[in-house]
């Protein structure tokens, strides 16, 4: 019967390690346990390859040193059976073999032997190789372990590695690596590699890799990889390295972060919605501000911010409960979520207020109807619980710029219209009249149209004929501009022509008249209608334009006009404001023979005294000494003394906007030259020009002025 020894020796190295020690012979056993034992191993003894294997399927030694001579099961045997019972390939097991007995020192390695030891054993000796065997084995074991710990870490971290060399080409993965690009065996080329990725996604970065690898550079790249409907994004991150002095290789980790890229998103969106609702929330909501204020200023358009407050909801809370409450606020943020109009932006901001942005708006009467359709919009029936509701809202809104330009005053401001509008009994909604400016709010709106307006030829010139105080014949008239707006119909040059002067676009309007007159004037002139001389208004800016004169010189030449045919009104305004610059210019006209003439006289500083310095030929009574006139022919007196100081300067007159028989009679009698006003005729189109010129002949027997 086979036994088994266990000499425990009272001496231990500071970690005692244990030798199995399997030989028939006695003597060597004995020899060994008390070499070995005295150097403070543990040792187990084995008489034969039976007691040894029935060892070994209850305990592990470190290390096992193996008779090859041995009756009934031969060290070889032995050896080849412990190799399949322990699964451990760092055990040592060192063969005891005979001397120079190369044959079997060669099979004692190929049944899997660590090392061999030749009898008669050189004792000094054994001590040192069973020390070197047990390091190589510590050794070889914290490898294993590290590149566990390793694999493992990159299991976890879902990190793969793959490398290319770059002279033989070859191209080395780890199974990570394949697990994450879904790689089967057999991968060879970089193409193959990538043969999960979408085609672009894979030239694109083939030629990352590619290009890495001619410049001797790193690259950072991320993709996805679609397998069996899971859509992955790996991250790559490579690196030329001089694997041997001589040899590169570019060695490039690859990880699977879809799972971080889902978290993040999960966690932005998180950040920048609701839950109840998942609209966005209300740091969304001044985060889309922002953007959205910029884009406002670029296309020089309106936000409006709505402030949307349920009316009563606490009510539905109270009674039907905070699930029934919830519900209305779900299908409320649906509904208004689905609003169709580009841009349309809408979020949670508090319990029961929605806030809404509504980029690029032209103007107020579109904010309204926006207004208006989210308000219907809410105040259809919900279904909830079973319970037919009808809700309502209190909507506030200010408008960015017109109610300001700081976000938090815009906020501040349509939150207060919106109380406005609940507390003024709700479901109405109620513009911010906090910031608004009227005056503002015009002008940005028409500032915008005009610019359109300008491009799409809404402008037209109408003529309103001006009347020979003495004759009744018709002697010229004044061009007026008129802008007919698509949808808003005429609008008034007093309101136009201030904004488009302040804005800096009257030049190219100025310009569109006064080659629509000189073309108006030209045909009037073939066609035998009548020299007629028809007054321009001039603004600031055109009369100060330095190019005006030879512009209008060359208008002249090309339509073959005679230059006192066109008289260019400024007002006094105009000419107090630089006196000796316009006395320049008019004399510059007065060169070329255009006439000229003061506008509005008796608006602004109504002083005669600069008249007479004024290289002027006309000037206009304006209508506020005109009006006052009445049927008895009283309040003229004005009128009555610019008429006689002009005469007497050789000024010609033309009275303005007179609009009856006793104020025409009364002007007439004092002396004054031409009559302008709604007695005669309202401002007109050309060809209704054309017609007037013709009844008014008839009507008093007068010729036509050719
Ligand atoms: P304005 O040059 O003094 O033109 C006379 C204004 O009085 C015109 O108003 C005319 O329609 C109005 N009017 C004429 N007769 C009567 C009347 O009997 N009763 C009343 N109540 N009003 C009468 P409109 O056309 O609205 O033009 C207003 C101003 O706009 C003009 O005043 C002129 O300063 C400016 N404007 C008009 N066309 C142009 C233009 O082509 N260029 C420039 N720079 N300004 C223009
Ligand atoms: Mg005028
Ligand atoms: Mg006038």
């Amino acid at each position: 019967m086979a036994t088994l020894t266990d000499r425990t020796r009272s001496v231990l190295p500071e970690i005692s390690r244990s030798v199995l020690v399997v030989d028939d012979d006695r003597i060597t056993r004995r020899m060994i346990s008390k070499i070995l034992g005295q150097s403070g191993y543990q040792i187990i003894e084995a008489t034969d390859g039976p007691a040894a294997l029935e060892y070994l399927a209850t305990q592990i030694p470190d290390l096992i040193l193996l008779d090859v001579m041995m009756p009934g099961m031969s060290g070889y045997q032995v050896c080849t059976e412990i190799r399949k019972q322990v699964d451990d390939d760092s055990l040592p097991i060192i063969m005891l073999t005979g001397l120079d007995d190369i044959e079997s020192i060669e099979h004692s390695f190929e049944v899997g032997g660590s090392d061999f030891i030749t009898k008669p054993i050189s004792w000094p000796l054994l001590t040192q190789r069973i020390k070197y065997a047990l390091r190589s084995k510590d050794i070889y074991q914290k490898f294993i372990e590290k590149e566990r710990q390793l694999l493992y870490a990159q299991n976890i971290a879902k990190l793969g590695y793959w490398e290319i060399e770059l002279t033989s080409g070859a191209l080395t993965y780890t199974a990570e690596a394949a697990r994450i690009l879904g790689l089967d065996e057999g991968v060879k080329t970089l193409e193959q590699m990538f043969m999960h990725l979408a085609s672009d996604e894979s030239s694109q970065l083939l030629m990352q890799i590619k290009q890495a690898i001619n410049n001797h550079e790193a690259y950072m790249a991320t993709h996805s990889v679609s397998l069996n409907g899971d859509e992955r994004i790996v991250a790559h991150h490579g690196e030329m390295v001089e694997k041997i002095p001589g040899v590169y290789c570019l060695a490039v980790t690859i990880q699977d972060i879809s799972e971080r890229i889902r978290n993040e998103e999960l966690i932005r969106y998180k950040t920048f919605h609701d839950d109840l609702t998942e609209l966005p929330n209300r740091i969304y909501f001044h985060d889309q501000f922002m953007r959205n204020i910029k884009q406002t200023v670029e296309n020089e358009k309106l936000l409006p911010i709505m402030f949307v407050g349920l009316d009563r909801f606490k009510k539905i809370n109270d009674s039907l409960g905070p699930l029934a409450g919830d519900q209305v606020l779900r299908s409320l943020a649906l509904r208004l979520s689905a609003y169709d109009y580009p841009g349309f932006f809408v979020a949670r901001y508090d319990g029961d207020v929605f806030a809404v942005q509504i980029p690029n708006v032209s103007c107020i009467a579109d904010i309204e109807v926006h207004a208006e359709k989210l308000h219907s919009l809410l105040a259809e029936p919900l279904m909830i619980m079973g319970t037919e509701l009808y809700m309502s809202a209190s909507i506030g809104i200010s408008v960015f710029p017109l109610d300001g330009e700081k976000k938090d005053q815009l906020l501040k401001f349509a939150d207060m219209a919106m109380h406005a509008a609940s507390s003024e009994g709700g479901n109405q909604y109620k513009f911010s009249t906090f910031g608004e400016d009227e005056q503002a709010l015009k002008h940005l709106q028409l500032e915008r149209e005009i610019r359109k307006a300008i491009k799409t030829f809404q402008f037209e010139v109408y003529y309103q004929p001006q009347i020979d105080a003495r004759t009744r014949a018709v002697v010229g008239a004044e061009a007026l501009l008129r802008w007919i707006h698509p949808e808003q119909g005429f609008i008034s040059p007093d309101e136009f022509i201030p904004v488009a002067e302040e804005v800096g676009l009257i030049n190219p309007i100025g310009m569109y008249v006064l080659e629509s007159v000189c073309e108006t004037l030209a045909g009037w002139n073939e066609s035998g209608l009548g020299q007629f001389r028809v007054g321009i208004n001039l603004s600031a800016a055109q009369f100060r334009d330095e190019d005006l004169v030879a512009f209008i010189k060359t208008l002249i030449t090309v339509m073959n006009l005679r230059p006192e045919q066109l008289e260019l009104e400024i007002t006094e305004r105009i000419a107090v404001s630089n006196f000796d610059k316009s006395v320049a210019v008019l004399k510059q006209l007065k060169e070329i023979g255009v006439k000229t003439s003061m506008d509005d006289f008796g608006t602004g500083y109504s002083s005669l005294s600069y008249i007479q310095d004024l290289p002027i030929d006309t000037l206009k009574i304006d209508r506020a000494f005109v009006k006052d006139i009445n049927d008895a022919g009283e309040h003229g007196e004005i009128a009555k003394a610019v008429i006689n100081m002009c005469s007497s300067m050789g000024i010609h007159t033309i009275a303005e906007g007179v609009e009856s028989e006793s104020q025409y009679q009364y002007l007439k009698f004092n002396g004054v030259d031409e009559i302008q006003g709604w007695y005669f005729a309202k401002a007109m189109t050309a060809q209704e020009f054309e017609v007037f010129v013709h009844d008014h002949n008839a009507r008093y027997g007068l010729n036509s002025l050719a």
